[in-house]
């Protein structure tokens, strides 16, 4: 067994506390490679922001989980070299779809993580996250368990149609299951195709989708005042990165994702974790095809895994900053 504590990360608990109070969001990016951890430790850094690195079943089956939670280790201890004392940094399993699995991220390191039982049957939802819930408190880890479906598809989740939450369900589910975050559906979407350009209005020549439904936040918040709330899929894709991507090479079509504005204003309300991916991917890859391109004789993955990292960070700290609002907020 191997204690989170030990590796110097926290839970979420009290980070989530003080986002519900002071109304602002904890970034949650997830991480697959040392590019993308060393980016999201620098801009925490810099902007003094406690941060969730989260691991998704795809992302320990390309990098191997005890190399990432090694990682996270790192993670600390680099967020120190780097001049934070007191780093608030936490390791969560994203969407973690049985029992042993995330009993396994729990005995090796992880301080929170996500029982996703959102496809199953209300009774069956409720049976499983209590599970992982009885297991983890005895270890201090956190549990975030979801209701609701999210469309899209996200490494291996992967859904057609969306459910939004009901709000006439969420006592009873938080209460019976005695999790500690509830990830809501209420429009977000995995991956960087959100919506289709036919869903959207034209507004001065830019395609915006549907609002999210605030007011299945606002009932949701009366049910469960103070109780932290969760978004998945809340990538905005910025168009300047598609176009980037599609001018040296790429060929990405209508990708489109949730405004910014729509997540500052969710920020504000219980919703204390926002999970990132795609901007990340897209970023990565962004500035990838854009240094291969304009480099064609370099063939050091340093040379251009650098403006890769450098242009991650750039949007991890974009986001803290201008989004979410969690910049200054250590200790
Ligand atoms: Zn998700």
């Amino acid at each position: 067994m191997i204690s989170y504590k030990e590796l110097g990360l926290v839970n979420t608990k009290e980070m989530f506390a003080k986002a519900v109070k002071g109304g602002y969001a904890i970034p949650a990016f997830n991480f697959n490679t040392m590019e993308q951890m060393q980016a999201i430790v620098q801009a925490a850094v810099e902007t003094k922001s406690p941060v969730i690195m989260q691991v998704s079943k795809g992302a320990r089956n390309y990098a191997n989980g005890t190399i990432l939670r090694n990682l996270a280790k790192g993670a600390v201890e680099y967020a120190k070299e780097l001049g934070c004392e007191n780093p608030e940094i936490v390791l969560h399993l994203d969407h973690g779809d049985s029992f042993e699995i995330c009993k396994e991220c729990i005995d090796n390191g992880f301080s929170s993580v996500m029982i996703d039982g959102s496809h199953l049957p209300y009774e069956e939802n409720v049976a499983l996250a209590k599970k992982v819930v009885e297991y983890a408190h005895q270890y201090d880890v956190t549990v975030e368990a979801e209701l609701g479906v999210l469309a899209g598809v996200e490494d291996e989740v992967c859904a057609a149609e969306s459910h939004y939450t009901k709000p006439e369900e969420v006592i009873d589910f938080a209460t019976r299951t005695g999790c500690d975050s509830l990830a809501i559906s209420i429009g977000t979407s995995h991956g960087a195709h959100k919506f289709t350009p036919e869903q959207c209005t034209l507004v001065n020549g830019v395609l915006v989708p549907p609002p999210l439904a605030f007011d299945i936040l606002a009932e949701i918040e009366a049910k469960l005042p103070g109780f932290p709330i969760v978004l998945h899929g809340s990538s905005s894709v910025p168009q300047e990165e598609v176009e980037t991507i599609n001018q040296y090479g790429g060929a990405l079509k209508a990708a489109i994702g949730i405004p910014e504005d729509q997540l500052r204003q969710a920020s504000k309300s219980a919703v204390c974790k926002i999970n990132i991916d795609s901007d990340s991917r897209l970023a990565m890859t962004a500035a990838v095809r854009k240094y291969l391109a304009e480099n064609p004789s370099h063939f050091d993955p340093r040379q251009y895994l650098k403006p890769a990292r450098d242009n991650m960070k750039k949007m991890y700290i974009h986001k803290i900053v201008n989004v979410l609002g969690s910049d200054n907020k250590l200790g």
